[in-house]
């Protein structure tokens, strides 16, 4: 199959150089330039447990090369996700999908707005990997990747791509509903991203302070709130316990919203907490918490890391 993605960073270049070596023509779109350029002089090389190993997808900064693809896979930060919509548009033909397992709500909304609902498939995935540098990636951690259709229910084409990801070795199930899939992985993000970034702790370190282990219960628990108010069930029952464990199997993580913060990035707090944020003002419910802790993100992305003076 054709396939290309948009956004070849840690996880573009995962998905894209598993589905190269799983013998599809991918081609990795990305506006850095150094990376493409390495990737196509010396290849993609992708560092795990077990070694490296080094493969050849074709990378470019100019999407009018590609034509058009089969699957578009949209791995860009949610910061540029309206970005990519409009990229994924230009590669779309007659039966293109495009497929999201970014993380946050909001993502396949913003690519179903502009290349329409129907062709979009939305998802998480428990892989996890950092860039080392230029056509260097890690692969730091495996698991087990769900996606599925905007509307309920699991078409023959979502198990076709299921099955096309999980021969290429990561591991995809069809699923039928999206919603609980996208805010199951969005609380555990929302009780342990902005903690971290805030305050500079790593993940396991949240669960060592009982103030940390209480804000998260706090914020946890609104959002829980709003998602079932939403009427989405969640794939947990008890959410705080959940998270908590997460942040401890996690622990030694930096979160990827305080290696944002600490890289002077801007990160995805308006798709994780902000959403809870929003999705609280749709429904009527206050969530002063989760609010809090969008505009403290927002304050430290403005002012980076820089120290006060004593
Ligand atoms: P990343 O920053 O490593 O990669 C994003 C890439 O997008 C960069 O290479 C950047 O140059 C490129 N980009 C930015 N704007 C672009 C544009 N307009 N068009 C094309 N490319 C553009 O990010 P990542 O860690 O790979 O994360 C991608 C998404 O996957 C995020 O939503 C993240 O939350 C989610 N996710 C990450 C992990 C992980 O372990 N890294 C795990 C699960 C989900």
């Amino acid at each position: 199959m054709k396939i290309a993605i948009i956004g070849a960073g840690a996880m573009g270049s995962l998905f894209g150089g598993k589905l190269v070596s799983a013998g599809h023509e991918v081609w990795l779109y990305d506006i850095w330039q150094d990376h493409v350029d390495k990737i196509n002089r010396d290849g993609l090389v992708i560092a795990s447990a077990v070694g490296e190993t080094t493969v050849r997808p074709q990378a470019t900064t100019d999407s009018g090369k590609i034509g058009s693809a089969e699957l578009v896979i949209v791995f860009v930060k949610a910061t540029a996700t309206r970005a990519a919509a409009k990229t994924a548009l230009t590669l779309m033909g007659a039966d293109s999908i495009v497929l999201t397992v970014q993380n946050g709500y909001g993502n396949a909304e913003k690519l179903a707005e502009v290349v329409g609902r129907e062709r979009v498939l939305a998802g998480v995935t428990s892989h996890g990997a950092t860039m080392l540098g230029p056509g260097h990636i890690k692969h730091a951690g495996s698991g087990e990747t769900h996606i599925g259709q905007l509307n309920a229910g699991i078409s023959d084409r979502t198990r076709r791509i299921a099955a096309l990801m999980t021969d290429a070795g990561i591991v995809t199930t069809a699923d039928g509903d999206v919603a609980s899939l996208i805010w199951g992985k969005l609380l555990i993000n929302v009780g342990i991203n902005a903690l971290t970034a805030i305050t500079g702790l790593k993940n396991g370190q949240l669960n060592d302070y009982e103030e940390t282990r209480e804000l998260m219960r706090l914020v946890v628990d609104e959002a829980e709130h709003v998602v079932r108010a939403a009427g989405i069930k969640l794939p947990y029952s008890d959410s705080f316990a959940k998270i908590a464990d997460i942040a401890q199997a996690t622990a030694e993580n930096k979160s990827s919203m305080l290696q944002d913060i600490s890289n002077n990035r801007l990160t995805e707090i308006d798709v994780i907490n902000g959403a809870v944020v929003n999705e609280g003002k749709r429904l009527g419910i206050a969530t002063p918490f989760n609010q809090v802790l969008t505009l403290l993100v927002h304050t430290l992305e403005k002012c980076g890391t820089r120290k006060i003076d004593p």
